[in-house]
């Protein structure tokens, strides 16, 4: 297939990253100057297991997908970079790559956050990316394995109506299942056999480091649904994520000791990039705006969560911090003033990085640390709800009506003429009944 041809495919099929934010693949891969597609297969958050099990069972279709991908963006080379520890993962991706001599795997150690963009670049080329940049500015593409798994998909013009989310926790049978899009959160958890601890519990949308609590079970999940992790509402990873800012700047003034251990940890600081969290901790806490750089580092905050649930001994959240800033100036429409292109990575680098097994004892998940088999047994549920912004960029503009009968994998949401986004396609087949210009309910 001709390059044109795939992106269009991909375009027309509604495929973002599955494992972001949901940037539109079709703008990714469209890329040209490319020396290299990195596969991001390190899910180097706790407790997720849909990555290292998808590259094993579907080892030959994430190898179709990144070929494409390679194809589409003119790169030379094609890398799947997986943890050393994935071992089923990697026997099955080598029968794969052996049989094209522009693919290659990485194998990483047991690191967090291994799956960060710019350190899997570092480490897999050894660049770094510009700060504020991403990682076309070094010749890279780095996408996600259930993307390149719905790119070998489009080609076969099979829209994304399907998500591999981990449920786990505090959940009778953990498990990674196919949903489709659209079923609510409160459903996913019904498949994984429901609660083991009451109603006592609140869930985590995403990995426990990078994950945000939901605040609504009845909330549909999307293409970006990765994990969802039930805990017991007084587990410290609860309390840590759920704390208001404002106490948490009350508690920085008076605990805060300037032993710049968030700092020596950070990821991004250990690639050379110039952010220092104990210096934003301490303008934010006594209100020093004249240190302009303290406040304005916090664009290179990548919000991983070293910080505060593994460095700091005082349990406090540079993190919370960097978000929040960066929240106001993006409402205020400020710009990151930090584009350092000459950059170092710190000395102590190999010697900072967080063993994943540390983190896991570190957040007091070490008990929840169970398997979760992926099973594609199918799922019919009689009702979908799905929002017409799943990704980045502009919401989709309806296309059905209320009465409409729709099939599984018709077009339901197109992307606005001209804007960045994605195109939304229907997850079951049914009736539309509600339209708004948020979203579209279909039930059976
Ligand atoms: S690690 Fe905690 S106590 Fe130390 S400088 Fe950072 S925020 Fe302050
Ligand atoms: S969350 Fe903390 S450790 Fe991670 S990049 Fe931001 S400041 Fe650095």
């Amino acid at each position: 297939m001709v390059s044109e041809k795939i992106v269009a495919s991909v375009r027309e099929t509604g495929v973002v990253g599955a494992g972001g934010a949901g940037f539109p693949t079709h703008v990714k891969i469209a890329a040209k100057d490319i020396d290299v597609v990195i596969v991001n297969g390190a899910e180097c958050e706790p407790l997720l297991r849909v990555d290292q099990q998808l590259m094993e069972v579907h080892a030959r279709e994430v190898v179709q997908g990144l070929r494409a991908v390679c194809q589409a963006t003119g790169a030379k080379r094609g890398v799947i970079a997986l943890k050393r520890k994935y071992d089923k993962a990697e026997q099955a991706l080598r029968d794969e790559v052996s049989k094209a001599s522009e693919l290659d795997l990485f194998l990483l150690d047991d690191f967090y956050p291994a799956g960060d963009e710019q350190v899997l670049v570092h480490e897999v080329i050894g660049e770094i990316v510009p700060e504020g940049g991403i990682p076309l500015m070094v010749g890279a593409v780095v996408i996600n394995v259930e993307t390149l798994l719905n790119v070998s998909k489009a080609l076969k013009g099979l829209p994304v109506t399907r998500t591999y989310v981990t449920i786990t926790g505090e959940v009778k049978r953990p498990v990674t299942a196919r949903l489709p899009i659209g079923i609510s959160i409160r459903e996913a958890i019904d498949l994984a056999g429901g609660s083991l601890i009451g109603d006592d519990y609140m869930v985590i949308e995403g990995g426990p480091m990078m994950g945000k609590i939901v605040s609504n079970i009845s909330a549909p999940i999307t293409k970006t649904t990765k994990g969802l992790i039930l805990l017991n509402k007084s587990h410290p990873l609860i309390e840590s994520k759920s704390g208001a800012l404002s106490i948490e700047i009350k508690r920085a003034m008076s605990v805060c000791c300037q032993c710049r251990l968030c700092t020596d940890l950070c990821p991004r600081h250990l690639l050379g990039h110039a952010i220092e969290p104990h210096t934003t901790l301490r303008a934010v806490s006594y209100g020093i705006t004249s240190d302009v750089k303290a406040i304005t580092q916090a664009f290179l905050c990548s919000e991983c969560g070293v910080c505060d649930e593994f460095a700091c001994v005082m349990g406090l959240s540079p993190r919370k911090m960097n978000m929040e800033i960066k929240r106001v100036f993006a409402q205020k429409g400020f710009k990151n003033p930090h584009h350092e292109k000459e950059l170092t990575a710190d000395p102590m680098r190999e010697f900072r990085k967080i063993p994943v097994k540390r983190l896991i004892y570190r957040l007091g998940l070490a008990e929840l640390n169970v398997g979760a088999p992926l099973t594609e047994e199918e799922y019919e549920p009689k009702r979908v709800v799905l929002l017409l912004k799943q990704h980045v960029g502009a919401t989709s503009q309806p296309i059905v009506n209320v009465g409409d009968v729709v099939k599984e994998g018709d077009l339901i949401g197109e992307i606005p003429e001209g804007a960045l986004g994605a195109r939304v396609h229907a997850s079951i087949s049914g009736t539309v009944r509600e339209v708004d210009r948020e979203t579209i309910i279909i039930e059976r």
